[in-house]
C-alpha cells in the first residue's frame, strides 16, 4: 500500500478488481485496463479473493496459486497492482471490509472505483452492509457477454436512486471468457493459449493445477473393456497385492494401488498399434524394444495414465513406466508395483515367485532382486540392459557388503 501512496498521490483514483481469479484471464486484464483508461484511473488494485463468500461450495484453488497466477498475468503493466489483504484475512472475505481497511490505508481523498462485471452486479444486493459499500466506493460496471446490458442498467437505475449509489456503466470490448471455462478446457486437455497470458499458462501447467481426476470405479469400468478377462483379473491382482505391500513399507496405498491398476494399460495393442502410439506419445525406442515391442507396453502404459486418465503423479507414472524392466535407483512405489506385478497370487503357476513372495514381506529390495535375476534368466539375450543396471545398483547400493561387490 506505500508504493501505492506514492504513485497516486492525493487525489488519486484507484480502481479495485476483485476476484477469484481461479485463473486470472484475458477478460479480468481487459476490463481493468479499459475501466481504468475510460475513467483515467491512476492504478488499478488486483485483490485476490481469500476464502470466496459466495463460492464455498466449490473449492477454489489455493490462494497463494491464485495469487501467484495474478502477479505473472499483472507483470508487465506498471498501472496494474496486486494486493493480498483478502487473503491474509483469516474467515470469509466481504468486500466492505476489504475497501473499509484499503481507504483508512490511503489519502483521505483518494477515490476508489470497484470494479465489477455486470454478472456479478446483478448480485449486489445480497452483498454484506451494501449501503455501506455504496458510501466507500464508486461502481465501474463493465459490460460481460452472457449478461444482458439493459437487466444491469435498470438495476442501476435503481440503486442510484434508492442508495444513493454512484455507479458507472462502462461498455467494453467483449471477451466471452471465463474462469470455470478455463478450468474445464484444462481438465479436457484443450489449449487455453490466447485465453490467459502466457506465464500464466506455464504455471498452470508446472503447478498440475485444474486436472480432472478420474475416479477409480471409473478406471476399473474402462479398463474392463480394453482388457481381456484375464488381464483385467491380474491388473486388479496387482493393484490389491501393491495396496498390501505399500501398507506394509510405508508407501502411499492409494498411489499404489492406482499405479497397479493401470499398470498394463498398453497390453490390448498389438506391436504395431505399441509403436505407433509409442512415437505419438515421443518414447525413445532403442533396439531391444524394436525388437521385443512389449517392453514398449510399460512406457507406452504410463502415456495412456498421464493422457487418458489424467494421472499427474510422476511416482504413479514411473512405476507403471518402469513395471517391466525396474531401473537404477527405483522408489519404493516403483520397487512395490514391479515385485507385486510378478508375486500377485494368480502369478503362483510360475518359477521363482514363491521366494521373492517371502522377500516382499519383509525385505522390498530382496524382493526386487529375486523378481529381477529370475526376469534376466526367462528373458536370456533379449532381457532388457536397464533390467541388469537395476540389478547391479541393487548389489552396489544395498548390499555392498555382498561377495559381489
Ligand atoms: P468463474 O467462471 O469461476 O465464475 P470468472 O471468470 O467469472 O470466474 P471471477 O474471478 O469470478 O471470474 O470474476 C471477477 C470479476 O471479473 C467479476 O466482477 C466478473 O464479473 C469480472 N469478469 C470476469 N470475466 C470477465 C469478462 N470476460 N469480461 C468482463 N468482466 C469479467
Ligand atoms: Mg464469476
Amino acid at each position: 500500500m506505500e508504493i501505492l501512496k506514492e504513485i497516486i498521490g492525493d487525489n488519486g483514483r484507484v480502481g479495485i478488481m476483485g476476484g477469484t481469479f481461479d485463473p486470472i484471464h484475458y477478460g479480468h486484464l481487459a476490463a481493468a485496463e479499459h475501466v481504468r483508461d475510460e475513467l483515467g484511473l491512476d492504478t488499478v488494485l488486483f485483490i485476490p479473493s481469500g476464502t470466496p463468500a459466495f463460492k464455498e461450495k466449490q473449492k477454489a484453488s489455493a490462494a497463494p496459486h491464485r495469487f501467484a497466477m495474478t502477479a505473472l498475468a499483472i507483470g508487465d503493466n506498471a498501472r496494474f497492482h496486486i494486493s493480498g489483504i483478502e487473503m491474509e484475512r483469516k474467515g470469509k472475505s466481504y468486500t466492505v471490509d476489504t475497501l473499509r481497511e484499503i481507504a483508512s490505508k490511503l489519502p483521505p481523498k483518494t477515490k476508489l472505483y470497484f470494479i465489477i462485471g455486470a454478472d456479478a452486479f446483478m448480485h449486489i444486493n445480497k452483498w454484506k452492509q451494501r449501503d455501506e459499500l455504496f458510501k466507500l466506493t464508486h461502481f465501474a460496471v463493465t459490460s460481460r457477454p452472457g449478461t444482458c446490458a439493459r437487466d444491469a442498467q435498470v438495476m442501476a437505475k435503481h440503486l442510484k436512486e434508492e442508495s444513493k449509489a454512484r455507479i458507472k456503466m462502462l461498455e467494453i470490448p467483449g471477451l466471452d471468457i471465463s474462469s470455470s471455462d478455463i478450468r474445464n478446457r484444462v481438465a479436457y486437455g484443450w489449449s487455453i493459449r490466447y485465453l490467459v497470458p502466457g506465464p500464466v499458462a506455464a504455471y498452470i501447467k508446472e503447478h498440475k493445477l485444474y486436472l480432472r481426476e478420474i475416479p477409480v470405479k471409473d478406471i476399473k469400468m474402462e479398463l474392463e473393456k480394453r482388457l481381456s478377462k484375464k488381464r483385467y483379473a491380474h491388473a486388479l491382482s496387482v493393484a490389491e497385492e501393491a495396496k498390501r505391500l505399500a501398507g506394509i513399507h510405508g508407501a502411499d496405498a492409494d498411489r499404489a494401488y492406482l499405479a497397479g491398476l493401470l499398470h498394463d494399460a498398453a497390453k490390448g495393442m498389438d506391436d504395431a498399434d505399441l509403436l505407433k502410439t509409442a512415437e505419438l506419445f515421443k518414447i525413445p525406442l532403442d533396439g531391444y524394444m524394436l525388437e521385443t515391442p512389449g517392453l514398449v507396453h510399460s512406457h507406452v502404459g504410463a502415456g495412456i495414465a498421464a493422457v487418458k486418465y489424467n494421472v499427474a503423479d510422476a511416482d504413479v507414472l514411473n512405476a507403471i513406466k518402469y513395471h517391466t524392466t525396474g531401473r537404477p535407483a527405483m522408489s519404493l512405489l516403483e520397487k512395490i508395483v514391479f515385485t507385486a506385478d510378478f508375486t500377485e497370487p494368480s502369478r503362483s503357476a510360475l518359477e521363482g515367485v514363491k521366494a521373492a513372495r517371502e522377500y516382499a514381506e519383509y525385505d522390498i529390495d530382496a524382493a526386487v532382486i529375486e523378481a529381477l535375476d529370475r526376469k534376466m534368466r526367462a528373458a536370456g539375450d533379449a532381457a532388457h540392459p536397464l533390467s541388469r543396471d537395476a540389478r547391479e545398483y541393487m548389489t552396489y547400493h544395498l548390499h555392498p557388503d555382498t561377495e559381489d561387490y
